[in-house]
């Protein structure tokens, strides 16, 4: 069983060796490469996807584990409505338990203000038959019993599901595998084979790939790897800070957040906490280079984030990151292969005291791990999903600005179908790259 957070030193789970030729590689093997591997295997495609670490070892375990409809972006949210489907599907399918549960997420309002703030997605979600409601203060504190702060009220969604990332998406690897997919851990793509415009492979540390399509779902790499071949993105990354508590009783089966704490019940009988806001940027040369596109969110949040001048050595965007290599030299992908930012010690106190705080029943807090993720955004908070008009062959999937896990298994199903060429049952418009140089203004989706 590896250890988590998930590190180099776990025992590899999907050793390859990668095939020579495969109708589709994908780079990338967190929830978004996985479930598009898992949707194209089924349709008997050939499909090699390739991970520079372990399988989910970046954001795809290290997240909250909320799968919520409540919140979403309008255009998002036929698409979560449909991975929340196929979450319960793909929870039978696999035969393991990867502690999927309906049990609800709760947006707790401090102030008649914070209610009105929520009027936008009731309707939205009133569209498409969710079943999101405002609750009264009292119905607030009778479905979250033993908290020691009156709220105003909250927003909830019922249907709304929670899972253990570092448990699921391995598993759903391992049933990709089992439909036909190749995977293989430790190997980066170092970049595009390309021949007369077009893709004609991949070049990985372990050799070419041959194919003729390739989807880059590298998470908070995927901007360093196009950029390598002209295709410019303006994906940032911040890191978020989470810890893991001991045991506890059951105050709540579900997630919840308020404006100092963010709480969901977990399978091991702990807490998912995390601080409200706090989240950090550093700052690098892709910040600068796309500052101007990032002006909307900043002046909608202008306290929402740290900047730390610079980040550690060999991040995406660290200032001595390389932004270009052959395809035969070592890559900043594998020398980086497993993304494990510090966690903020200052986050970790404030999540112990606001959740004792909150639920003082409970008794001290004792944390049992804590780690942190580099959550990889777009300027207007929704993520890209696309085929690039400029490099035949070549799709992306990638900037799920801080909720790809739950609407993961939709994503992963459109895009295996936009690669077959087939229709994708969703509107993708608002998730076309050109958005963000065909001179549209950035429309903000709900934040992070
Ligand atoms: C702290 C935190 C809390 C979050 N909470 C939630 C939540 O509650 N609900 C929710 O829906 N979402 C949440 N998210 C967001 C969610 O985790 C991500 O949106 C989602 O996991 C992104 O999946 P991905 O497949 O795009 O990227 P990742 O999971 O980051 O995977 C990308 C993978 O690509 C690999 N890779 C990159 N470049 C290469 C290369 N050149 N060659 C080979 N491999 C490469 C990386 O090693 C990595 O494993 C949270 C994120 C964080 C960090």
């Amino acid at each position: 069983m590896p250890s988590f957070p998930f590190s180099e030193k776990d025992p590899i789970q999907f050793p390859g060796p990668a095939p020579k030729r495969s109708d589709v590689v994908i780079i990338g093997g967190g929830v978004i490469g996985v479930t598009t591997a898992l949707y194209l295997a089924e349709k008997g495609v050939a499909v090699t996807l390739v991970e520079k670490g372990r399988i989910a070892a970046e954001q795809s375990s290290r997240n909250w584990g909320w799968i919520r409809q409540q919140g979403r972006d309008a255009d998002e949210l036929p698409i979560v409505i449909e991975a929340r489907r196929l979450w319960k599907e793909l929870a039978q399918e696999c035969g393991e338990d990867i502690g999927l549960q309906q049990t609800g997420v709760t947006y707790l309002a401090n102030s008649a203000r914070d209610m009105n703030g929520f009027d936008d997605f009731i309707k939205i979600a009133a569209r498409h038959g969710v079943d999101t409601r405002l609750l009264s203060s009292a119905e607030t504190a009778a479905l979250i019993p033993g908290m020691a702060r009156t709220f105003h009220g909250a927003m909830t969604t019922p249907s709304d599901m929670r899972a253990e990332p570092s448990l699921a998406v391995p598993a759903l690897a391992r049933l990709a595998v089992r439909k036909g997919a190749a995977i293989v851990e430790n190997c980066a793509a170092r970049t595009l084979d390309m021949s007369e415009g077009r893709i004609s492979g991949v070049w990985t540390e372990a050799g070419l790939i041959e194919t003729s399509s390739v989807l880059v779902a590298g998470g908070a790499w995927s901007s360093l790897f196009l950029r390598r071949h002209g295709v410019s993105i303006p994906q940032l990354s911040v890191r978020s800070t989470v810890a893991a508590t001991e045991p506890l009783p059951e105050v709540h089966a579900g997630a919840a957040v308020d404006d100092h704490v963010a709480f969901r019940r977990r399978q091991d009988g702990g807490y998912t906490l995390a601080p409200g806001g706090g989240s950090a940027l550093y700052v690098g040369p892709d910040s600068f280079r796309h500052a101007i596109k990032y002006l909307p969110a900043l002046f909608d949040n202008p306290f929402g984030l740290r900047y730390l001048p610079a980040a550690p050595s060999g991040f995406p965007d660290a200032w001595s990151t390389p932004r270009h290599w052959a395809a035969d030299e070592k890559s900043p992908f594998e020398r980086m292969r497993i993304l494990n930012p510090a966690p903020s010690r200052k986050g970790l106190r404030s999540v112990e005291r606001e959740f004792a705080r909150l639920f003082p029943g409970l008794g001290p807090i004792r944390l049992k791990t804590a780690w942190a993720g580099m959550i990889d955004a777009m300027p207007d908070v929704v993520p890209v999903v696309d085929r690039v008009q400029s490099i035949d062959g070549l799709f992306v999937a990638t900037g799920m600005s801080g909720h790809g896990f739950g609407i993961g298994p939709g994503i992963g199903r459109v895009v295996a179908d936009l690669i077959q060429g087939n229709a994708v049952g969703h509107d993708l418009t608002r998730f076309r790259m050109s958005r963000f140089s065909d001179g549209s203004p950035i429309r903000l989706g709900p934040a992070l």
